[in-house]
Formats: C-alpha cells, sequence, structure tokens
C-alpha cells in the first residue's frame, strides 16, 4: 500500500508539498522512466518503491522497469562494484563482454519510452545504445562512490557515462570529473516507511524484552553489517572504556547476516568473542526485513554510534537523527555531511575519542538533547524523501531545457 503525498505535509509542511505541486505543473505532461537491476533489496529498489507512486500522485508519469540478467552477469556487476570501490581490481576482458552481451540481450527486450530515461548504477548504463535512435533525455544516477575506481573499469564504463545529457552523483566526494554535466542529489530516507516512522511505546517495549534490554538503564546502540570498515570491534573497546565509570550502560550490535562475506564473518565472530564474558553486550544478528525492529533499537536508544572508518552516505546516521538521538559518528563519508561537530552530533576518529564521547552525552543529558533536537532538523531540512522527489523534478525540467541558460520556474 503505498502512502499518499499528502501524508507529507504535516512533516515538512504544506509549503513544500504545495511546491512540488507547482514544479510539478511545469513538467508539462512529460514522463520519467526509472530503469535499475533489482526490484526487491537494497537502497535504490527501497527508495524507487516510494519515489514512483509520489511522482505519479503529482501528475508527473513516472514508471519504473528493471533489467534482466543471468546470475553469471549479477556476478560480474557484483565484482564491478566491488572494483568500483577500489577493492578487488581482477576485471578481465570476458567479464566486459558478459555486460556487453547482457546489455544487447536488454537492448533488444526491453520497451525504452520515457520522456527522461533514469538509468541506476552500472548496471544497466549500456542502455544508452539506444539514444540515437529513439532520442529522449538521459541521466546516469550513479548511488556509489566512484572516486577511486579500478581504472580500466571506469575506463569501460566511462564510454557509456559520457553518452548521457546528465550525472547524477551522491555527493561531490563520490564523482568523477566528466564532460556532461553533473547534478549532485543526496540520499534520503522515508520518514513514514517502517523503518522510520512513529511507533507505539507497546511496541518498542517488547523489542527490548525480546532481546533481553534494560529499558531503565542507557542503551548505546550501533546498526550496521558485521563489516571491517562499519568498525564494531571499536565500538567495544569504546563502550568497555566507558563502562568502567559507567557501569549501568549496555552495548547493542545489531546488523545483518554476513554469510556471503567471508571477512564479515570473522568480524561477526570476533564481536561475539569478546562480547562474551559480558552480559551487557548485545550481538544481534537481525534478518532482512527487520525496518521495524531497527526503528524500535534506534528509538530505545540512549546514544546511536555510526564510528565506521569508511562509509558511504551512512544512512543508519539520518535514520537516527531522525529519532531525535544524539549520535556519534566516524569523521568520514556522508557521516559528515550529516554531523556538525557539536551541533548536530558528534564526529570522532579513534576508539578513546568515541568513548569520550559518550561520557559527554551521558553527562550533559541537555546538550544531548539540543544536538538531537538540531540533527533531527538537519534531517527534516535536507535528507527526506520529500527533497529527493524535487531535485529528480528539477532535473527533468533542466534536462527539457537542455542548454537554457536561465530556467524560469
Ligand atoms: N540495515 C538493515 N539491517 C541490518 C543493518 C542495517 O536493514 O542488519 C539498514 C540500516 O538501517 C540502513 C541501511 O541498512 O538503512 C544501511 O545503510 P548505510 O548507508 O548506513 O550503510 P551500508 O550498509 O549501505 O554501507
Amino acid at each position: 500500500m503505498s502512502i499518499s503525498i499528502e501524508a507529507y505535509r504535516q512533516i515538512v509542511g504544506t509549503q513544500f508539498i504545495d511546491e512540488l505541486y507547482r514544479i510539478a505543473e511545469h513538467i508539462n505532461g512529460r514522463s520519467i522512466q526509472h530503469i535499475n537491476s533489482t526490484p526487491v533489496g537494497g537502497g535504490v529498489a527501497e527508495i524507487l518503491h516510494r519515489l514512483v507512486p509520489l511522482t505519479n500522485e503529482l501528475g508527473v508519469k513516472a514508471t519504473w522497469d528493471v533489467i534482466k540478467g543471468s546470475e553469471e552477469f549479477f556476478n560480474v556487476t557484483k565484482a564491478f562494484h566491488n572494483a568500483l570501490h577500489g577493492s578487488g581490481n581482477d576485471i578481465t576482458g570476458e567479464m566486459f563482454g558478459i555486460f556487453r552481451e547482457t546489455t544487447r540481450d536488454n537492448l533488444g527486450t526491453m520497451n525504452l519510452y520515457g520522456d527522461v530515461i533514469m538509468i541506476h548504477d552500472p548496471q544497466p548504463a549500456g542502455l544508452i545504445a539506444k539514444k540515437n535512435e529513439i532520442g529522449r533525455k538521459w541521466a546516469w544516477r550513479c548511488h556509489i562512490d566512484v572516486s577511486q575506481p579500478n581504472k580500466n573499469l571506469w575506463e569501460f564504463l566511462r564510454e557509456y557515462v559520457v553518452q548521457y545529457h546528465a550525472s547524477i552523483f551522491s555527493m561531490p566526494d563520490f564523482s568523477q570529473q566528466l564532460p556532461i554535466p553533473q547534478f549532485l542529489i543526496a540520499p534520503s530516507i522515508d520518514p513514514l516507511a517502517d523503518k522510520n516512522r512513529e511507533l507505539e511505546q507497546s511496541f518498542i517495549d517488547s523489542v527490548l524484552e525480546k532481546y533481553e534490554l534494560d529499558p531503565e538503564r542507557p542503551i548505546i546502540t550501533q546498526i550496521s553489517r558485521f563489516d571491517r570498515l562499519k568498525d564494531p570491534i571499536g565500538v567495544i573497546k569504546a563502550y568497555r572504556i566507558v563502562k568502567k565509570r559507567y557501569d549501568d550502560i549496555q552495548l547493542v550490535l545489531a546488523g545483518g547476516g554476513a554469510s556471503d562475506d567471508p571477512e564479515g564473518a570473522a568480524v561477526l565472530q570476533k564481536a561475539q568473542e569478546m562480547g562474551a564474558d559480558d552480559q551487557d553486550i548485545k550481538i544481534l544478528l537481525l534478518p532482512a526485513y527487520s525496518d521495524k525492529e531497527i526503528n524500535a533499537l534506534q528509538r530505545a536508544s540512549t546514544v546511536v554510534l555510526q564510528k565506521s572508518i569508511k562509509e558511504g552516505f551512512g544512512l543508519t546516521v539520518t535514520e537516527a537523527m531522525w529519532k531525535r538521538k544524539p549520535v556519534i559518528g566516524g569523521a568520514t563519508g556522508g557521516i559528515r555531511k550529516q554531523i556538525i561537530d557539536g551541533v548536530t552530533g558528534y564526529l570522532v576518529h579513534t576508539v578513546e575519542g568515541t568513548a569520550r564521547r559518550i561520557i559527554d552525552i551521558l553527562n550533559n543529558p541537555k546538550h544531548a538533547d539540543e544536538m538531537a533536537r538540531n540533527g533531527y532538523e538537519h534531517v527534516r531540512n535536507n535528507f527526506l524523501l520529500t527533497r529527493h522527489l524535487k531535485d529528480y523534478l528539477l532535473v527533468m525540467i533542466a534536462l527539457e531545457r537542455d542548454g537554457s541558460d536561465v530556467i524560469e520556474l
């Protein structure tokens, strides 16, 4: 069931929603077709599920299609994904061959009909080969960090990318120099999705009971995949320092399955070993689609950590700030864009720094509340789904008026 755009009025203000309708009027009956590589799983699909119906509700026709590919193709694009992030450099000519072949198959079978065609991420990037035949306006929406990619792979992808009318990146730090216009559009969270909406206290209480957490004592939480770069081990070390002074604190490390990621499994095991002798450390392996439980854990927390060593945007930070929690985040990637140190949360570089900031928050709840309120406003103004929607509408207008120096709205 999709939630109406009207439901967002009370969250972002009625003026903002009116503005969306006004912008939509300038799109003059033109349509947008989103294309990605999966209908479920992952942040891109999650956002499209919400954005597409909302765009339609504003009177702009939006559709969403998914390319088809074999398991082999998706193994290749997974390797591409890692290599674009600068890790795992074994990209072969055979892989390029498989990518081209799947692209050809999809070019043969897919209906490309949008006035604006927005292609998400590298997997469907090759569909641009149809541009000369069918015209339309084409945008390549890149959700990943390609600032330090495997060189051969980037050369290969770049040949497709430069044919687009525009590229869209999530942050300046993630992008590449390209000879086409570039839009910067930050990610967003949906305040009405299960992961973020208000919850009944009874549900939050039931989650705490399930995981044997005491609601009367402080709870420090980090929600993330068990990945070395998310630094769950550093989190436990920081907790231990704080525990010496505040022996009533509890720690929750909650994250998804690491079964297909050997490195992740080792990190999880180490965390479990470190936590084994302390009943106040809860290491929770959450199944997929635990959105409501994650929401409850975040809402029940006294402090939320995201002590990453390297990070993409860091949506867990956005989610926690939206729940008016004081957040401590590693000074990296998109966390730096969200946390203004001392104002919307604390930025940290070390285990010791993290421990100190946890203590600051426990010692000074008034300042912690103030940061949490600022964080909430920062997210409300910058990182909600409705802002994302507005940005996509503006991209449609900009593409339609390609070449104009002034776009009057
Ligand atoms: N998340 C989840 N289950 C887990 C761990 C994380 O659903 O076990 C969610 C989390 O709430 C957030 C997203 O996955 O919405 C992670 O996004 P983020 O940008 O923080 O990190 P990524 O995992 O993409 O590096």
